[in-house]
C-alpha cells in the first residue's frame, strides 16, 4: 500500500489560504478585489475587533446567481479566466478562483448576492471550508461577504494575528492603497459605530491622495505623465524634503493593481539621486499602464507581485520619468518654485515663493494646474540678483530677494559647485592641474602606501600628480586647480578607502564617490568667513547648476522663507 493520499479539499483551501489570508487585512483585500472586479461604485465595509471578530464587506456590484454562489466557494472557481492563454489578457484584480474557498476554510462566512436579473437574493452559509445552508432572502442587488471568527479552527495561526489596533492599521492601510486609483467608486470604513474611512467618489485623487500621504504631502505633490516605449506613466512626487527613513510611502500600481517591486522602486530611488540623502526614501505614486501580455501577475498568490518581460525598459523609462519632472520642477534658489504665478503682469516679476503649493486643494474641486509657462526659468537680465544682507554665524548666508528671505548652507553650496565642475571637466578629461612650488609630502601608513602605489595613474587621471617617494612616503606634486585650502593628508585619508573599495574609473558611481570626497573637502567649511564677492559669486555659480538643490550628499543647500510666511510667522497675514 503505497504513502501517498490525495489531501481533502479542506486541508487543500487552508495550505491556500495560509499563502492568501495572512491577516484579516488580506480578505478585506480578496473581498474588495471581488467587489472591483464586480463592477461595484459603492463598497461599505464594517469591521469589529481589528476584523479578527467580523468583516463584513457590501457592495452594489453585478451580484451572482445561485449557481454561481454555489460555486464561488470551491477551489480554483473563477468567472474571470478559463485558459492559460487568458492569464496573459488580465484586466481584472482576481483570476486564481482561490480567495472565496480560501477565507472560507477559515473562518464563518456568509454571502448574501442578487444579480440585476433576479427579484429574490440568496444567502449561503459556510463554515471552516463546510458548506452549510442556502436559502431564499431579500436583499438590493450585489453581494454581501460577512466574514466571522477568522482563524477559529486553527488556534495556532489565530495566535499570530497582532492587536486590534495594528490589524485596524493594516486594514486601512490595504484599502486606501487599492482603492486609489479607483476614484470612481465611493468607499466607506465603519468600525464598531465609528467611520475610519469615508472616501467620496470623485474625478479628483487629492482625496485619496491625501489618506496615504496626510494632507500636507499631498497639496505638495507635483505630478507628471509620460507615455514612452508603450508604457504609460503617470506619477506624483512629494518634494526630496519629505523623504522618510522607510520606503512605506512608495505606491506603486501597474494597471490598477496595487503591488510591491523592488525594480521599480529602485528606479525611482535612482530618479531622486543626489536629492536625497543615503539611506533615505522618497514619497511617490507611480501608475504603470502596460499591455498585460507584457507583465505576469501570476507570481504568488496573494497576486502583489509582477514580473515584467522587459524591466530594463521599464526601469529607464520610469527613471528618466520621474527625473524630467523633478528637475522641471525643484530647481535653483533663484528661480525656485517659480511656479504657479498666474496673470500677465506679474509673470515675469512676480514668483511664487517655493513653500507654496504648486497647486491649491480645494477639497472635492478640481485643482489649478501651475501655469507652464511661467515655469520656464527666466534670464537673470530679467530677475533682479538677491541682494546681500550677510552671513550667519560663518556658515549661512543671508540675501534678500524678490520674494523673500533666501538662507543658502555655504558649504553645502560651494560643494554642489565643486562636484558639478569637477564632474564635468573629468567627462571631457580637461581637469586642470596646478603645480606646488614645494610638493607636499605625505605619511600614510604601509597599507595605505600600499594602495595608493596601486591607483596611482588613476589618480593622475583626475588632476593629481603624486610620486611614491619610497617607504610609505608620497609626494604631491599637482593638484586639481579647482581644489583650493585642502588639508591634503586629511583628503587622502578619506579618499584611499573609496579608492580600494571601488574599481575606479570603471563606473560612473565610483567615479561620482571620488568626486564626491574632492568636492567635499575643497568646499568652503561651516565657520568660515566670506567676503560679500565670494557670497554673490557662489550664488551666481550655484544659478548655473543643473541640481541646485541639494548636495552631492543630499543634504538641502537653500530654503527659502516667503513674505508671505513672514507676515504670517509676525501674523501680519492670516
Ligand atoms: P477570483 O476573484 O480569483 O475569481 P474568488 O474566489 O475571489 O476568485 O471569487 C470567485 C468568483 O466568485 C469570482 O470569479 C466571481 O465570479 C464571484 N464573486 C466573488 N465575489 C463577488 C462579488 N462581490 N460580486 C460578484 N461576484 C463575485
Ligand atoms: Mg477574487
Amino acid at each position: 500500500m503505497g504513502k501517498i493520499k490525495i489531501l481533502s479539499a479542506q486541508v487543500a483551501n487552508q495550505i491556500a489560504a495560509g499563502e492568501v489570508i495572512e491577516r484579516p487585512a488580506s480578505v478585506v483585500r480578496e473581498l474588495l478585489d471581488n467587489s472591483i472586479d464586480a463592477g461595484a461604485d459603492r463598497v461599505d465595509i464594517k469591521i469589529e475587533e481589528g476584523g479578527k471578530r467580523l468583516i463584513r464587506l457590501r457592495d452594489n456590484g453585478a451580484g451572482m446567481d445561485k449557481d454561481d454562489m454555489l460555486l464561488a466557494l470551491k477551489r480554483h472557481a473563477t468567472s474571470k479566466i478559463t485558459t492559460v492563454s487568458d492569464l496573459f489578457s488580465i484586466k481584472t484584480l482576481g483570476f486564481r478562483g482561490e480567495a472565496l474557498p480560501s477565507i472560507c476554510s477559515v473562518s464563518r462566512v456568509e454571502i448574501t448576492s442578487r444579480p440585476a436579473s433576479q427579484l429574490i437574493a440568496y444567502r449561503v452559509k459556510a463554515s471552516g471550508g463546510e458548506m452549510e445552508s442556502i436559502d431564499e432572502t431579500g436583499a438590493p442587488v450585489g453581494t454581501t461577504v460577512e466574514v466571522r471568527d477568522i482563524y477559529f479552527n486553527t488556534p495556532a495561526r489565530r495566535k499570530f494575528l497582532r492587536a486590534e489596533r495594528t490589524e485596524t492599521g493594516q486594514i486601512i492601510d490595504t484599502l486606501s492603497r487599492i482603492v486609489l486609483p479607483f476614484t470612481h467608486i465611493k468607499v466607506r470604513l465603519d468600525d464598531a459605530g465609528k467611520t475610519l474611512l469615508n472616501l467620496p467618489a470623485s474625478e479628483n485623487e487629492l482625496n485619496r491622495l491625501s489618506v496615504l500621504f496626510g494632507r500636507d504631502v499631498a497639496v505638495s505633490l507635483i505630478d507628471t505623465r509620460r507615455e514612452t516605449e508603450g508604457i504609460k506613466i503617470r506619477a506624483y512626487m512629494a518634494s526630496p524634503e519629505f523623504s522618510r527613513t522607510r520606503g512605506d510611502r512608495i505606491y506603486i500600481y501597474i494597471n490598477n493593481r496595487n503591488i510591491r517591486d523592488k525594480l521599480v522602486t529602485r528606479s525611482i530611488i535612482e530618479a531622486y539621486g543626489q536629492r536625497l540623502m543615503k539611506g533615505r526614501y522618497p514619497q511617490v505614486v507611480v501608475f504603470l499602464e502596460i499591455d498585460p501580455s507584457l507583465v505576469d501577475v501570476n507570481v504568488h498568490p496573494a497576486k502583489q507581485e509582477v514580473r515584467f518581460h522587459q524591466s530594463r525598459l521599464v526601469y529607464q523609462a520610469l527613471s528618466s520619468t520621474i527625473e524630467r519632472a523633478l528637475i522641471d520642477q525643484f530647481r535653483s534658489p533663484s528661480y525656485a518654485g517659480c511656479q504657479g504665478s498666474k496673470g500677465i503682469e506679474n509673470r515675469y516679476f512676480n514668483q511664487v515663493q517655493i513653500a507654496e503649493p504648486a497647486w491649491e486643494y480645494h477639497g472635492e474641486g478640481k485643482r489649478e494646474v501651475a501655469d507652464k509657462e511661467s515655469e520656464i526659468k527666466q534670464p537673470l537680465l530679467i530677475k533682479e540678483a538677491p541682494q546681500i544682507i550677510g552671513q550667519l554665524k560663518d556658515t549661512y548666508l543671508l540675501f534678500q530677494s524678490e520674494d523673500g528671505l533666501l538662507l543658502v548652507d555655504q558649504h553645502a553650496a560651494h560643494e554642489r559647485i565643486l562636484y558639478e565642475k569637477l564632474k564635468k571637466n573629468y567627462l571631457s578629461s580637461k581637469i586642470e592641474s596646478q603645480t606646488f612650488l614645494i610638493p607636499i609630502r605625505l605619511e600614510l601608513s604601509l597599507k595605505e602606501g600600499r594602495v595608493l602605489i596601486e591607483k596611482i595613474d588613476q589618480m593622475a587621471a583626475l588632476g593629481f600628480d603624486l610620486e611614491h617617494f619610497g617607504g610609505n612616503t608620497f609626494l604631491l606634486r599637482s593638484v586639481p586647480s579647482i581644489l583650493v585650502n585642502i588639508e591634503w593628508q586629511a583628503f587622502l585619508l578619506e579618499l584611499i578607502p573609496v579608492l580600494e573599495e571601488e574599481e575606479i574609473l570603471v563606473t560612473e558611481k565610483a567615479m561620482d564617490r571620488l568626486i564626491t570626497v574632492m568636492a567635499c573637502h575643497g568646499a568652503i567649511k561651516a565657520g568660515h568667513k566670506i567676503s560679500h564677492k565670494e557670497m554673490a559669486m557662489l550664488l551666481e555659480q550655484l544659478d548655473e547648476m543643473d541640481l541646485p538643490t541639494n548636495c552631492p550628499h543630499g543634504r538641502p543647500i537653500f530654503r527659502k522663507f516667503s513674505y508671505y510666511e513672514i507676515k504670517k510667522m509676525f501674523k501680519r497675514a492670516v
